[in-house]
């Protein structure tokens, strides 16, 4: 081992568990203690204040500045009794993170003393320079102003001794700059589209909301190792490394024993979570070793969000905390799973009906039908555009590998649900389909179809849209990724799909068919067209592949290629149709991807080519050298057979060499792509020409690995990353 790897190991074994900050106590006695949420407003404002406030927030309008100030006052003054001196807008820019600013809560007064100061319009709404976010050209360096308005949907909390505002981020012509406008917009589209819908089954229905449970995967490694491996620190994952003789094959670490040191982490994490109101419940080792996972209860769609975003910041808090660095990338380490972020997603009414699960009237699973055909048949018609909205650099590695959802978009619904809408395609529309008072779907001809219940046992794993029981679970984001992205395009696309069902049923009810036979016939229609979206098989199969062609899904796997899909033209028409995304929104959004891809690829190649340079091939030398003397003195011993240490050298030549070569040539496919203008003809050429060479390249670092002298390897191994105590 070399010394600088020996000291890093050495000081990794003997990291013990952190002390656990968690106090005595129930957490019902801290929960939220750091949210300024309803028990806090009702205490902190009067009471016409807090009236306005409510229905402001019920409705996500914008607050109306004649009680701003007083919003403002209350708010600051529960903030700075919870310790905070300081407060920001939070906000979600495209760089994938969240951004803050802090200021500080007084103000001078001209007199040589401060104010304090928090008015309602620094609350309400703040102009930012922020001119160097990306914005794909939205704002050019003239227009570069931009502002932060509150979204009163959201409550503020405190961080450290920051009071954080969730805010929304936009030009100053009113494009979305950010995550949190579009999300918010399809969630309005998608209430608006369901809510008609559900008045077919139920008048009283006023509101349908959006619910996300996301499922947060993600690696810890020892902070020491980590500081010496320049790959992890510059670019999140490990661009060599050979395997570990064990990694996952035993599946000892899948829901096995958490290491002492993780624990630690975990409950202080838990703890800072419960106290911001983030309703942490599960945690768990993943299959992975060094692999782990933390889910909340799920929460409306726009609140799990912030809390996903917000609790990807505090993760990387607490890790440092106990010399842990938490990788969120979705590929750290080759050969064993990487970590994604599974969505779990469904809708439901203010009358407390989950419009995603069996009901317990006939008229019920007819709405939940209903519902359920109108999802999937969304996710057919823009399966390429869902795809899209989780293709990024860093998942480009877990897609499509054997682990993780193949990169082409199914459903999976079950057996149950397969059976109830075979039967219902086949129906003659004479034939006379009902869910009977038992709750028994019936039709003419079929006698009998089993009553729904929620059915959890039917899973399969390897589809990345699955229906499981009461919710569809999307599978494909990546562990990095801002859920909002997939979240805006399957409420928009379901959205669409909704209003398009209302309108054709209308019309045949204004035509005089009986309304429930209009469903029924729409619906059968549907099923019937969208029938290439199921797929109850194995995803990870070859022959899915060449089938799923042959139905026309899309199977394009260039991440760059992928995010066209943005911008086809029905895409563009749906989005705007929904008032999600205007043409200029989604070029603009478009570009950043595109100019997100190139850079991340960028980076990996310049700290391959740093490493493989300056650390691999030098060392590589050292121990060929070393060699080569060894063997040169030998040939003046006659009777001496040095054949396998020539046969070695000749390896450690011919990697080396290649090594050479590749990073050569790394460096003249980056020349060569980087003076291309266009950002989407410039993340081709980072795809095709500069991010194949990695894998070639890993490939000679990772023989030389196996051969090289472990005295004087370099870089933390595999075998020493992986295994935490
Ligand atoms: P699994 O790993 O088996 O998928 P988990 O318990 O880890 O299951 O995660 C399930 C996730 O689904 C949790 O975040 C949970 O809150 C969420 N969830 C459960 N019911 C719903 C629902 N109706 N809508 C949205 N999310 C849901
Ligand atoms: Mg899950």
């Amino acid at each position: 081992m070399s010394l600088l790897r020996f000291k890093m190991v050495d000081a990794a074994i003997n990291h013990r568990a952190v002390e656990v900050n968690v106090p005595d106590g129930r957490p019902s006695d801290y929960f939220a203690e750091k949210v300024f949420n309803r028990a806090a407003m009702r205490k902190y404002l009067d009471r016409k204040t807090f009236a306005i406030l409510l229905e402001t927030m019920e409705k996500r309008a914008p607050l109306p500045f004649e009680v701003a100030d007083s919003v403002a006052a209350g708010m600051r003054q529960w903030a700075m009794e919870h310790g905070a001196d300081h407060y920001t807008h939070w906000f979600q820019p495209l760089t994938g993170g969240t951004a803050e600013k802090h200021d500080f809560f007084a103000e001078p007064d001209g007199e040589g003393s401060v104010l304090e100061e928090f008015s309602g319009k620094l609350l309400v709404q703040q102009e930012s320079d922020a001119s160097s976010f990306p914005n794909g050209g939205i704002r050019n360096t003239f227009e570069a102003r931009g502002y932060s308005a509150w979204d009163p949907s959201s409550p503020a909390f405190i961080v450290d001794t920051t009071l954080c505002i969730p805010t929304v981020f936009i030009a100053y012509t009113g494009e979305a700059l950010d995550y949190k406008v579009p999300l918010l917009r399809s969630l309005t589209a998608i209430n608006r589209a369901a809510t008609e819908v559900c008045h077919y089954f139920d008048k009283n229905v006023q509101r349908v909301d959006t619910y996300l449970g996301w499922e947060q995967e993600y690696f810890l490694v020892d902070e020491s190792l980590w500081a010496v491996r320049p790959d992890l620190m510059l670019t999140g994952r490990t661009l060599m490394g050979h395997e570990s003789a064990k990694n996952q094959q035993l599946e000892d670490h899948y829901f096995g024993a958490i290491p002492t040191r993780v624990i630690s982490f975990m409950r202080d994490l838990e703890y800072e979570c419960l106290k911001l109101g983030i309703p942490v419940k599960t945690r768990h080792n993943e299959v992975a070793p060094n692999q782990f996972e933390l889910a909340p209860v799920y929460e409306e769609a726009n609140l799990a969000n912030d809390h996903n975003q917000l609790l990807m910041t505090i993760m990387d808090k607490i890790a440092r905390r106990h010399e842990f660095r938490v990788l969120l990338h979705e590929k750290p380490f080759k050969g064993i799973n990487g970590s994604g972020k599974h969505n779990n997603w469904s809708l439901g009414t203010d009358t407390g009906v989950n419009l995603m699960g069996p009901g317990k009237t006939p008229t019920e699973n007819l709405q939940f039908i209903t519902f359920l055909v109108n999802v999937i048949s969304a996710v057919y018609k823009y399966n390429g555009l869902l795809k899209a909205s989780i293709v990024s650099a860093t998942n480009a590695h877990r897609l499509g590998a054997n682990e993780a959802p193949p990169a082409i978009i199914s459903a999976f619904l079950g057996s149950q649900i397969s059976g109830v809408l075979d039967k219902l395609a086949v129906d003659r529309d004479d034939d006379d389909i009902r869910f009977d008072a038992k709750n028994v779907f019936k039709m003419s001809g079929i006698s009998h179809m089993p009553p729904l219940f929620r059915d959890n046992t039917d899973r399969n794993r390897t589809s990345p849209f699955a229906f499981t029981g009461n919710r569809f679970e999307f599978r494909a984001g990546g562990s990095s990724d801002n859920c909002a992205e997939p979240m805006i395009v399957l409420n928009s696309i379901v959205a669409a799909e909704l209003t398009q069902f209302k309108k054709e049923v209308d019309e045949m009810i204004e035509g005089g068919m009986k309304r429930e036979r209009a469903i029924y016939k729409k619906l059968k229609q549907m099923i019937n067209a969208c029938r290439a979206i199921r797929f109850d098989g194995n995803g990870y199969s070859d022959e899915w592949r060449r089938e799923a062609e042959r139905r026309g899904l899309d199977c394009e796997n260039s991440t760059p290629l992928v995010l066209d899909r943005y911008l086809d033209e029905r895409t563009v028409e749906m989005f705007s149709s929904m008032g999600v995304f205007s043409r200029v929104e989604l070029e603009a959004r478009a570009e950043v991807k595109w100019e997100t891809y190139t850079k991340k690829i960028q980076i990996e190649a310049r700290v391959l080519g740093d490493l493989t340079m300056n650390h691999i091939v030098p060392i590589a030398s050292r121990y060929e050298a070393m060699l080569l003397d060894k063997v040169y003195k030998m040939s003046q011993i006659p009777g001496l057979n040095a054949q396998s240490d020539i046969e070695l050298i000749k390896k450690i030549q011919n990697h080396t060499a290649q090594i050479q070569r590749m990073s050569d040539e790394l460096v003249e496919a980056r020349k060569k792509a980087n003076p291309i203008e266009d950002q989407r003809q410039k993340a081709i050429a980072y795809h095709d020409t500069v991010a194949v060479l990695f894998d070639e390249i890993r490939y000679h670092v990772d023989k030389l690995e196996e051969i090289i002298d472990d005295q004087i390897w370099p870089l933390p191994k595999y075998r020493e990353l992986l295994f935490l105590r």
